[in-house]
C-alpha cells in the first residue's frame, strides 16, 4: 500500500507535511518522500525505511524546506517518490497511490508514440513515471488528469504539487480515498484524515471517485467533477485504515466494533474470553466482547518498545519470523482457556498457524478463531498489497485446489466457495479449520460485512472476497 499528504498554507507548512506524512506510515514500509516548492526551487527528498522511521529518516532535513508554505509528501511500499517533472505544464512533483494493472500496454502504447522511460533498478517500469507521462500528453493539468483516469486500469489516486496549488486526484472509482481538512491557515490533503487532529485541521469533505480539485491557499474548486459510480475499498475498514481515520464520513474502529459485533450474533460459542490479534483484530474483538458479554482479554501482546510499526522485510521468511517475534504470549491468561481469537482476515494462513502452535504451547485448552471478512479468494488487482496476497499463495484458493484435486480454479469453480449457504463453502472451512488445528473457525459473511461499513454494496469493492468489480 502507499499513502500521502498535501498542505498548502499562508504560513509555513514543513511541519505540518512532515508531521502529516509520519501518520501514513502504517501504509508502507518501503520508501518515503517528501517535496516542497520554497518559492524559488522545488526542494525533495527521499529516503529508504525498510529498517529506520519516517521521522528519524527526515528530521535532520528540516531546515532545509524551510520557508515553505506547498509540499507533499508519501510513504510508499513500492517505487521512490515523490518525482519532480519540468514539463510544458510547469515544474512540478507528483505522489501517487494505487497500482496500475495494465502499465505494460500502456507501456507499449507510448513506445510506439515514441516516447521514453526510465527503469527502476530492478528493470520494472516506474508507475509515477508512467503517470507523469500521461499527464504530461494534456494541454492543461485538467485534460492530463483526464488521460490519466481514462488509460489506468487497476487504481491510482494522485497528488500534484506546482509551485501555486495541489491537484489532488481521487482515483476514478475511488478505490483508495482522499480528504480535504481546514484550518485558519489553509488545507490539506491526505489518503488519512487521522492525520488531521493533532495538526489542527479539520475534515471537511472526502474528494469523490473520479473527482480532480485544485487547491490552493484562499480555497478549493473541482476542476472535475466526481463520478456517480463508486467501489471504494472494503479492506480499508476491515485491515489497512487507521481506527481513528474516516472515509466516506464512515469512521474505522467504529466500523471494526460493528464487524465483531455481526460475528458474534451468529455465533452460539462458550467460552472464557476473546481477544483480538494485534493490531486489526482488536477492534473487532471488543465489538465481539461488547456484543457476547464476554471480557476481553490479551494472551497476546505486542512488543512495541522495538517493533512498533508494521516492519515489513521483502523476504517471506523474514517476514514470518518477524511476525512471529512481534507477539508474546501470556501464559498467565492462556493457560486452560477457551479463548476466541479475532483476526482481520487471512491471507497465507502460516501466520495464524504459528500463533496458534504458541498458544497450544501456552496451555489454551480451546482455540476459536473469527475472522472479520469473508474468505480471500481472489488476488486484489487494484492496490499494491505485499506479493503473499498472489493468487497461488492464498490459503483459501490452496484449499480448494485440494478439494478439487486441480490447480486450474476457473471462476465457475469457485463460486460456490463464496456463497456461505453452499455445501461447498462450509468443505472448505472444515479443511481450513483442521489444517490450522482449531476447535472451530468461522468467518464474516459477505452481506453481513457490507451492513456493518453502511454504504450500500454497489459502492464497495468487494473483489476480493466475490470477483465483483467494475474496470470500465
Ligand atoms: S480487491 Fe479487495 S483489497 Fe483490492 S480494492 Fe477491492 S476490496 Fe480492496
Amino acid at each position: 500500500m502507499s499513502g500521502f499528504f498535501g498542505c498548502i498554507s499562508r504560513k509555513e507548512c514543513v511541519t505540518d507535511v512532515f508531521y502529516g506524512t509520519d501518520y501514513h506510515s502504517h501504509l508502507g514500509t518501503k520508501k518515503a518522500g517528501m517535496a516542497f516548492f520554497n518559492g524559488e526551487r522545488f526542494v525533495r527528498s527521499i529516503h529508504n525505511i525498510e529498517s529506520s522511521y519516517f521521522r528519524n529518516k527526515f528530521e535532520s532535513e528540516l531546515p532545509e524546506f524551510s520557508g515553505s508554505t506547498i509540499g507533499i509528501g508519501v510513504i510508499s511500499d513500492m517505487e521512490s517518490q515523490p518525482i519532480t517533472i519540468t514539463s510544458h505544464l510547469g515544474r512540478y512533483a507528483i505522489a501517487t497511490v494505487g497500482r496500475i494493472d495494465n502499465i505494460n500496454e500502456i507501456a507499449e502504447q507510448l513506445l510506439k508514440e515514441k516516447i521514453h522511460f526510465a527503469e527502476l533498478s530492478d528493470s520494472t517500469i516506474n508507475p509515477t513515471e508512467i503517470i507523469c507521462i500521461l499527464i504530461n500528453k494534456g494541454n492543461t493539468f485538467k485534460e492530463g488528469i483526464e488521460n490519466v483516469y481514462n488509460a489506468i486500469k487497476g487504481s491510482c489516486s494522485f497528488l500534484i504539487l506546482t509551485e501555486t496549488c495541489i491537484y489532488a486526484c481521487r482515483d476514478k472509482f475511488g478505490r483508495t480515498p482522499i480528504i480535504i481538512g481546514k484550518n485558519e491557515f489553509g488545507y490539506v490533503v491526505a489518503s488519512e484524515n487521522c492525520s488531521f487532529s493533532n495538526l489542527s485541521y479539520n475534515t471537511v469533505r472526502d474528494i469523490g471517485p473520479g473527482e480532480a480539485i485544485r487547491v490552493s491557499k484562499d480555497g478549493y474548486n473541482s476542476i472535475i467533477e466526481p463520478n456517480d459510480r463508486m467501489q471504494i475499498c472494503s479492506f480499508l475498514w476491515v485491515y489497512y485504515g487507521y481506527p481513528s481515520s474516516n472515509y466516506e464520513g464512515i469512521n474505522v474502529e467504529d466500523t471494526r466494533y460493528r464487524c465483531g459485533a455481526a460475528l458474534a450474533r451468529r455465533d452460539e460459542l462458550k467460552i472464557d474470553c476473546v481477544a483480538g490479534i494485534p493490531d486489526s483484530g482488536i477492534g473487532h474483538a471488543i465489538g465481539y466482547s461488547n456484543e457476547k458479554q464476554i471480557p476481553y482479554e490479551r494472551p497476546f501482546v505486542k512488543y512495541t518498545p522495538t517493533w512498533p510499526r508494521s516492519f515489513m522485510p521483502q523476504n517471506q521468511e523474514m517476514r514470518d519470523l518477524v511476525a512471529k517475534m512481534k507477539l508474546l504470549p501470556n501464559k498467565t491468561i492462556t493457560e486452560g482457556a477457551k479463548i476466541a481469537f479475532m483476526d482481520d482476515s487471512i491471507v497465507r494462513g502460516t501466520q495464524l498457524k504459528d500463533n496458534v502452535v504458541k498458544l497450544r504451547e501456552c496451555g489454551v485448552k480451546e482455540v476459536h478463531i473469527r475472522i472479520a471478512c469473508p474468505p480471500l479468494l481472489y488476488p486484489c488487482t487494484f492496490l499494491n498489497f505485499s506479493t503473499s496476497r498472489s493468487s497461488f499463495d492464498l490459503f483459501a484458493r490452496r484449499v480448494i485446489r485440494d478439494i478439487e484435486g486441480t490447480e486450474e480454479l476457473t471462476d465457475e469453480l469457485l463460486q460456490p466457495y463464496s456463497d456461505p449457504d453452499t455445501p461447498q463453502y462450509s468443505l472448505m472451512i472444515n479443511k481450513m479449520k483442521n489444517h490450522l488445528q482449531l476447535d472451530s473457525l468461522q468467518f464474516q459473511r459477505l452481506d453481513d460485512l457490507v451492513e456493518t461499513i453502511g454504504l450500500p454494496k454497489c459502492k464497495l469493492c468487494t473483489h476480493c472476497w466475490d470477483n465483483s468489480s467494475y474496470w470500465e
